[in-house]
This record gives structure tokens, sequence and C-alpha cells, in this order.
């Protein structure tokens, strides 16, 4: 079953097209061909920036409730340092993490792809590097982008992952044809902590994500900076994050050990 909002993006599209050739065909191109044209412009782009609308791929946004559960997710590594630091305060802990990382990332420190995976985490892969542009390139592209990333991952751990998180979380139709040759799911996120950018306070990034850490949620977070060039602060915002998890009693759990139930 289509999305409301894949529905609702055929609609536009059908009004569009059927708009302009009427107005091909000399009806004229007026007040409402533009409201129109102006409404699909702006929700086909919503379309683009925000996965949980699914306008274009099925996105997983949300585990199954009821079991006191959600998914910690960490996007942009993995990075010596900060990768680590993530790791072991999480290895105290009953949480399980899955950890987004970049094929060209992998390939400088395929270690620590095995580090995630001998603590029990699952590995998705964001890309192979981190193309802000992701959502325009071709269908080609995207799966060939997917597959080097999946191939990297698989070479440094034995791992072959099924999980994708797009750069940005950006979709595309484009993307759709791509990820249509992969055999992937595509993550979203219910909940984020916005540490993908640096100075902000641990404790804000961790006030953000309290608002939304519910049974459930997936939650975005950084164990490294897209550009490595500096620690996202929701890495030193995880120890509030894990004591917020203690407290209303849930547990995250990687999404390996959620497809496999
Ligand atoms: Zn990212």
């Amino acid at each position: 079953m289509p999305s409301p909002s894949r529905l609702i993006f055929a609609c536009l599209s059908l009004g569009s097209v059927f708009l302009l050739a009427r107005a091909a065909l000399g009806h004229g191109f007026g007040a409402t061909e533009l409201a129109v044209l102006t409404v699909w412009v702006v929700f086909s782009t919503l379309g683009v920036f925000f996965p949980w609308l699914q306008m274009y791929v099925p996105a997983l946004c949300q585990l199954p409730t009821g079991r006191s559960e959600l998914a910690l997710t960490f996007d942009d590594g993995p990075h010596p340092e900060s990768t680590r630091r993530v790791l072991a305060l999480l290895a105290p802990t009953r949480h399980r993490a899955t950890f987004f990382v970049l094929g060209d990332k992998v390939r400088r420190h395929p270690e620590l792809a095995r580090e995630i995976r001998d603590a029990g985490h699952t590995l998705g892969i964001h890309g192979d590097v981190h193309d802000r542009l992701h959502s325009f390139r071709s269908p080609a592209r995207v799966a060939r982008e997917i597959a080097r990333a999946r191939s990297s991952v698989e070479a440094a751990c034995g791992v072959r992952p099924s999980w994708f998180r797009p750069p940005l979380g950006h979709t595309s139709p484009l993307t759709a044809l791509g990820l249509s040759r992969c055999d992937v799911t595509v993550v979203g996120w219910s909940a984020r902590g916005y540490d993908g950018l640096p100075g902000r306070e641990p404790s804000a990034i961790a006030a953000r994500v309290a608002a939304d850490l519910e049974d459930g949620a997936i939650v975005l977070l950084h164990d490294a900076a897209e550009r490595d060039d500096f620690e996202p602060p929701g890495v030193r915002a995880l120890p509030e994050i894990l004591a917020l998890l203690d407290a209303r009693g849930l547990t995250s759990v990687g999404l390996s050990a959620v497809a496999t139930r």
C-alpha cells in the first residue's frame, strides 16, 4: 500500500501533466496552472528532504512498539577515536546500536568495522562517500555506490549490510530507481539530536533526543563528523542519553536483532 504522501504526489504529478498538456493545446497557462505546479514543486521537494514521508521509497522510521525497545543509530563513521569512544560507552551496557558507515572510511579503517561487529552491533551503510547530492545521482550511480560500500564492509568484517541510510536522509525518484537494484532496507529516524554540526552543547543534544525517546523510536546520532574535522557533540551526550534509556526502561537494539524475529 503506497504511503499517503506517495498517493498525493502521484495525483499532483498527474494533475500537473494534465494542466501542462492542456496549456500546450492552447487553453492558456493561468493562475490555476501556476498554483498546481507550485504545490507540486514544494511537495516533491519536501519528499526529498523528509524520508519519513516515504514519498519515493519505503523507509523504516519506527520499530514495532510494545517491547520497550528502540534503536540508537550512528552515522558518518567509523572514526578511530570517536567511534571507539561510542563503542566504549556502549560496551558495559545492555544497549546495542546500528552504525551506518561510509565505504571509504571502512576501507581506511577496516579494523573498526570488525570492532563494531565484535561488540554485537549492527552494521549498515550510509553510502560509499558522504555524497550530499546523492538524491540527484543517476540510478546506476546510486546502485554502484551502495554496492561499493557494501563490498568494503563485507571485505573488512564478513558482514553484508542490508540496511541503508541515505546521506542526509535524502531520497528522490532517481534514488528509488537505484535502490530497486539493491537489496537494502532504507532506514530513516523518528528522533534526532542534530549533532552533525560542531559547537552544540551535549546537554542540548540530549534534551532534543529526550523529547522523542520512546518505545519504537529510531534515534539518529553521529559517531563521526562527515569530514572527520570535529567530534560530534552527540558522542559526549551519549552517557546522558543512555541514562535516559535506563530511567525510561527502554533498551536499544541493533536493527539486525529486529530483523531476525
Ligand atoms: Zn551523514
